[in-house]
């Protein structure tokens, strides 16, 4: 195992402070280790029903006052939590890098996204949250306008693979809209969020706000999700149906952020310059985060007659790619998040080895650089018969696949259960659009495998099929965390027959002015 040096921040003195805000009255713990040596880093309070329902009654009491805020002042706060994370960017990604493994570039880059988020909402958010003016069905005399109104305390359940990302990045349009927020994190993954919180809290968020909670999920989950107003769950598809099937029942709305098994068209017209492109963003399309990316790559359809040459760059690429333990930014691949995740990713290959399939690079855990670590592994001849041709495999895992035709390709990407990402490569933009317009897919990067639609914040992101119901980014990223209120006005009383009048007369003179109406095109 590598000599690691761990980073001067992470300190004993830090990490007692982060976690003291979890609520635990049992006095039961959960070990948080570093991944990187399984080490323990701090005892993680374990919350109870009582610690939860608790949390619940201070945020909501905090609530009340944040709602009568106007817009403008929640926003003063977030402009400034901008600049605070992104000045504790490194400090951050320390502890991203502590309990995730991930490598240091992904845990910079996961620093970045909360504070893309409040960009795209300090500019929008006062207009989407202002009550719009719209017609009454009486021309002059009536009139409805749409109000949007705070859930209350929205309950946020968070994964593991960007721990600090979905732990505050979902929250902050629920904040701005003048809710309250109760997040469970995942108890490996639990610091970086509260760190972000703290943050939050420098910047002028108020106390009891923002609550955590931790617990396993399935301790947690369901006093959480009774308590709150709404529920937004990023995770796996097998959890969220659980999730759904709650909110259902108590009738609350819910958004499920689930997973994937992401397929690319490699279309037959990539030039040099576009096959380096190409080999270079699917390295990270596949690679990124050590394959723990909901969006990430697991299948890449290639075109038969240039099988060979695409396959053996890209294999090229994935055999060099540097692997290792380190809070710097020399390993290109950090580990797995932990040695049961390994243990599933490793279960993969080797039912898709023992069924037929051709490991062309990787395909082995590495306990000589650390606990959970796995090579990068390209595969061919994957099959829908095996656990990596069907389902999400969440590590650095991928299987080349060949089409003849553009119908064969788009048949073959489309035929799973999930539709979180997709990518299509062509060096023709009209051509990948034509394609990306058949598939059946949330998100959709053309010539990019995953990032630009996902940092795109003024576009809804979200899965289709078994990937998910609803979406974060955009306009409805934010108005999914209101309720609406239709206030309708009506100055004089005119619906219905005068009096005297004959109802055949009233009814003759009300269709035909709906007509004229339609006609004017008075809504
Ligand atoms: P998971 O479903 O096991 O856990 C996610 C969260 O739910 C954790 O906090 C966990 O403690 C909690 N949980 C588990 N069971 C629960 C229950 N019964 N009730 C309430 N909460 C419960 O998923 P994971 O393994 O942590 O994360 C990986 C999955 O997340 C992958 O499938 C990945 O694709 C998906 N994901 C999706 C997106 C997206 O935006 N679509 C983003 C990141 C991750």
């Amino acid at each position: 195992m590598t000599a690691l040096t761990r980073p001067a921040t992470l300190t004993d003195e830090l990490l007692e402070r982060l976690v003291a805000r979890v609520p635990g009255r049992s006095g039961a713990t959960w070990k948080l280790t570093e991944v990187y040596t399984g080490d323990v880093l701090v005892e993680l309070p374990q919350s109870t029903p009582e610690d939860i329902e608790a949390a619940f009654e201070e945020a909501r009491e905090a609530q009340r006052l944040w709602s009568q805020w106007p817009v403008a002042r929640r926003l003063e706060v977030f402009k400034r939590a901008h600049t605070l994370l992104i000045d504790n960017a490194h400090a951050t990604a320390d502890l991203i890098q502590a309990e995730s493994g991930k490598n240091r570039r992904m845990a910079i880059e996961e620093t970045c996204d909360p504070p893309m988020v409040i960009s795209h909402y300090l500019k929008r958010a006062e207009k989407l949250l202002r009550p719009t003016r719209r017609g009454g069905p009486i021309p002059f005399l009536s009139s409805s306008t749409e109000v949007r109104t705070p859930k209350g305390v929205v309950g946020i359940i968070a994964p593991w693979n960007f721990p600090f990302a979905t732990g505050l990045s979902d929250a902050i349009p629920a904040l701005i809209a003048g809710n309250g927020v109760v997040v469970k994190p995942d108890n490996k993954t639990a610091l970086s969020p509260l760190h972000g919180i703290s943050l939050l809290e420098q910047a002028g968020l108020p106390r009891g706000l923002f609550q955590v909670v931790c617990g396993e999920g399935p301790d947690v989950g369901p006093t959480l999700i009774d308590n709150a107003d709404y529920v937004m769950f990023t995770g796996s598809t097998a959890t969220g149906r659980v999730i759904g099937e709650r909110a259902g029942r108590n009738l609350i709305g819910c958004c499920l952020e689930l997973g994937g098994k992401n397929p690319m068209i490699v279309l037959d017209d990539l030039d040099d310059t576009g096959v380096e492109e190409w080999v270079d963003s699917t390295a990270f399309g596949v690679f990124g985060n050590t394959g723990q990316i909901c969006m990430h790559i697991e299948r890449i359809y290639l075109p038969e007659s240039r099988y060979d040459e695409l396959k053996s760059a890209f294999v090229e690429r994935a055999r060099n790619l540097t692997i290792g333990a380190s809070y710097d930014f020399g390993p290109e691949l950090g580990s797995l998040v932990s040695v049961d995740h390994r243990d599933r990713v490793a279960s993969h290959v080797e039912d898709a080895v023992a069924k037929g399939a051709t490991v062309l690079t990787g395909g082995r855990a590495r306990p000589d650089i650390g606990p959970a670590f796995f090579e990068p592994t390209v595969l061919e001849g994957v099959t829908k018969e095996m656990l990596a041709g069907r389902t999400e495999t969440f590590g650095p895992v991928v299987g080349l696949y060949r089409y003849r035709t553009v119908d064969e390709a788009i048949r073959l990407a489309n035929d799973t259960d999930y539709g979180l990402n997709a990518s299509v490569w062509s060096g023709d933009i009209a051509r990948a659009e034509a394609v990306a317009a058949r598939l059946e897919s949330g998100n959709v990067n053309i010539n990019d495998a995953l990032a630009t639609a996902y940092a795109s914040k003024g576009t809804p992101s979200g899965g289709v099929k078994s990937s998910g119901v609803g979406a974060r980014h955009g306009d409805q990223g934010l108005l999914k965390y209101t309720d609406v209120k239709n206030v309708g006005v009506l100055k004089k009383q005119v619906m219905g027959a005068r009096p005297g009048q004959d109802y055949d007369a009233y009814v003759k003179q009300m269709l035909s002015s709906l007509k004229l109406m339609r006609k004017l095109g008075v809504r």
